[in-house]
């Protein structure tokens, strides 16, 4: 058996990033920028006022307060994309509107509110200002020829809203990984097959698909490999055809007869391991390279599978893309129910539910029962994978616990 974290490192030391490709702005949110995007204008373009009200310059309003204010004759009004046509002379205030350029001369801004008296043609002021006040500089958010984002930050919306003011209207961006998703087994059918006797739905492409489509990568649905060595072979070989960054498959990866993806697996590719990893669920777990692609033999076990799938392929991924949010966030929380479980030599990733404690204490932790690896309904409503350590054996309420986070992917 090789720990959790030994397997995962051999495995992530295959995995190199694939490349990036450029994607109109409108269709870039969620991804991954691969370079920072220069900007030749600055913003904000030039200086302009961050309130409606008066353009003055400050060193007129020296004497102003309230006991003795000061009058200014209003010259002009200044709107937002037509700047003035004249400098702000000595003792004079502009009528300016929110986002409009300040005059050349103009260096603070009264909003109406802040004035005594205003009228069409004048401004009482009854305080001073000091100069700059409610004025947004030119290129305070990003200077001219700096680069917005870095490469491997996620294209949020407001990274959209970035780009578009640098008039970036295509981003580079990194390829989502395209992976390739093969369930096996001679008694799968498709799920709406009406189900002949010791036969079951092919669950597994299902949710692995989602989880790989949630993730922000690109599943491709590949048909049932049956067990049978040729079947197999060609089934991966077809597959290799289309490109994909990644291969998955589950199940045929146990030590029975009619398992052959381990061995077909071993004959096509390079650096194939056939492993015993010390995790429940999740101990069989093929890994390695067919035809130059990282290859992911899961278990077929329905609740193992997926676990694997986060455990193992979700960090891969998350290289393939650049991204560094690959593996779950580790948390703690306190355990809401007691719970006994025989010790064993692999750590257990129970199936639960985190809460927030309202009262601002650690997390709630549930761990629902039905906890196999076949299992899925508690599962559907699991949000985290609680860490026991192997010997582990009776929980007990209020205990803290390890959890990693199913809920915060990114994308
Ligand atoms: P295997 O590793 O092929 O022996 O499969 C282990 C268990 O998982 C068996 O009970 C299979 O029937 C089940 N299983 C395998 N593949 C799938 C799948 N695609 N969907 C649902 N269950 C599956
Ligand atoms: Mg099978």
């Amino acid at each position: 058996m090789i720990e959790l974290e030994e397997a995962r490192q051999q495995i992530l030391d295959r995995i190199t990033p694939i490349g990036s490709e450029t994607v109109p702005l409108a269709e870039a949110t969620g991804r991954i920028i691969s370079q920072g995007v220069p900007t030749r204008d600055p913003i904000p373009p030039f200086d302009n006022t961050a309130m409606d009200g008066f353009v003055v310059r400050a060193e007129d309003t020296r004497q102003a307060s309230s006991d003795h204010p000061i009058t200014l004759p209003v010259v002009s009004t200044i709107e937002a994309g037509t700047p003035a046509t004249t400098p702000l002379e000595r003792g004079q205030a502009m009528r300016i509107y929110t986002g409009a350029v300040i005059p050349s001369g103009g260096d603070a801004i009264i909003p109406f509110e802040h004035c005594l008296r205003h009228d069409p043609d004048s401004v009482v002021i009854g305080s001073r200002v000091t100069a700059g006040t409610h004025i947004r500089r030119l290129g305070e958010d990003v200077a001219a020829g700096a680069s917005v984002l870095e490469a491997g930050a996620r294209i949020t919306p407001a990274a959209v809203g970035l780009l578009a003011s640098i008039g970036a209207d295509s981003v580079p961006v990194f390829r989502r990984p395209r992976v390739a998703v093969h369930s096996s087994g001679n008694e799968l059918v498709a799920i709406d097959a009406p189900l002949k006797p010791g036969q079951i739905r092919n669950s597994n492409l299902f949710s692995l698909c989602a989880r790989i489509e949630r993730w922000g990568a690109i599943a491709i649905a590949r048909p049932i490999l049956r067990d049978d060595r040729e079947a197999i072979r060609t089934g991966l070989q077809e597959t290799l055809d289309l490109a994909p960054d990644a291969i998955v498959t589950t199940g045929g990866i146990s030590a029975g007869d009619l398992d052959h993806i381990r061995e077909i697996a071993r004959e096509m590719g390079d650096d194939v391991q056939i492993r015993k990893v010390a995790m429940k669920p999740g101990k069989p777990l093929v890994d390695g390279l067919i035809g130059g692609v990282p290859f992911f033999g899961l278990p077929g076990n329905p609740g193992a599978c997926l676990v694997s799938f986060e455990v193992f392929v979700r960090p891969a991924l998350a290289i393939m893309e650049g991204r560094t949010d690959g593996l779950l966030p580790e948390r703690s929380g306190v355990l809401k129910t007691e719970r006994s479980l025989p010790a064993g030599d692999r750590l257990r990733l129970l199936r639960g539910r985190a809460t927030p404690d309202p009262t601002g204490g650690p997390d709630v932790i549930e761990i629902p029962s039905g906890q196999g690896s076949h299992l899925l309904t508690g599962f559907a409503r699991a949000n985290c994978l609680v860490v026991i350590p192997p010997t582990a054996q009776n929980l007990q309420p209020g205990e803290r616990v390890l959890y990693w986070s199913l809920a915060d992917e990114e994308a």
